[in-house]
């Protein structure tokens, strides 16, 4: 019975269907479920942390290639068909919590005693797609890659390079915690419910490469820079008040970094960034 099938069968046997509230389009293209977890680079030394396993499709080849899979999912139904399915597999590891307020640490504090590394892989749910990838981020330095599955056009966003119009702070934000490449796009018939966009994964292979005296001040810069991206850089930055200092100071500190006048926020590069959160912490 092809993927397609068991899914439906899986749906219809227990009673329920997809729930739109908690973004549920489970994938049912095994091609494309190969090529996640192999893109995703999983040894039998690795734990996985599964962000919404849903019905499981993606969690079985995971459990084929990991030590354990330590599974999130926020719905009691599908954790309940989970349970059944693999109610035989020691290695599975199933928390019936919403990712966003779960304490990660604390998590892998208990299970990670002498692995290897610690691997997210998700196909997300794309209602909260950036808070969940800035809470892992912000949370926890033991994730050493994240595969996701996300809509395409976020995808776009986190690969973009400065100057094009998909360069952000999603992509400044994803760049400062490590290097992302897209592995593939994927149709939406390959999952049921089909969803209304296209979908993208993308690895993020997790290295902090970027010295910031401050990590606040630099978010804080990104955020205010991109703020009226159509605007000059310099009136983005006095128009959003995120730093008490005057134009004249914040543009000398921008000429500092070589930032021309009329620069604009998808113009500066991420090292560029970097240095001017460290002269503004200075400045501040
Ligand atoms: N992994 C499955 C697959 O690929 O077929 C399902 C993916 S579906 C796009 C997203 C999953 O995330 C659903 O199972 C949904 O219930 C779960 N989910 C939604 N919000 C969540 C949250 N805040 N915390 C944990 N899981 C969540």
């Amino acid at each position: 019975m092809n993927l397609k099938n068991k899914t439906n069968e899986i749906l219809n046997m227990y009673n329920i269907r997809a729930k739109k509230k908690y973004g549920q389009n489970f994938l049912v293209d095994e091609n494309i479920l190969d090529s996640i977890v192999s893109g995703a680079g999983i040894t039998n030394n690795d734990i996985v942390i599964e962000i919404g396993p849903g019905l499981g499709n993606l969690t079985e080849k995971l459990l084929e290639k990991a030590k354990m899979v330590i599974a999130f999912e926020i719905d009691e139904d599908m954790c309940n068909i989970l349970k059944d399915r693999f109610k035989n597999n020691s290695k599975f590891v199933l928390l019936n919590q919403d990712i966003l307020k779960a304490n990660i640490n604390d998590i892998l504090n208990e299970y990670n005693k002498e692995v290897g590394q610690v691997k997210l892989v998700a196909n997300l749910p794309y209602y909260i797609t950036t808070p969940i990838m800035f809470k892992i981020f912000e949370s926890t330095s033991s994730i050493s890659s994240m595969t996701i599955m996300v809509q395409k056009e976020v995808a776009d966003r986190i690969v973009a390079t400065p100057k094009g119009k998909d360069y952000g702070v999603l992509t400044v934000t994803t760049k400062f915690y490590g290097e992302a490449v897209k592995l593939l796009d994927v149709p939406n018939n390959s999952f049921i419910p089909a969803p209304n966009v296209t979908s993208s994964v993308v690895n993020i292979n997790v290295v902090q490469k970027y010295d910031v005296k401050n990590r606040d001040v630099f978010f804080r810069l990104v955020k205010a820079a991109f703020s009226q991206r159509r605007k000059k850089v310099i009136n983005s930055l006095e128009n959003s008040k995120a730093f008490d200092l005057s134009k004249e100071k914040l543009q000398s500190i921008l000429k500092d970094n070589s930032v021309n006048e009329n620069a604009r926020a998808e113009e500066i590069d991420i090292q560029t960034y970097v240095n001017i959160a460290n002269e503004l912490q200075n400045a501040l």
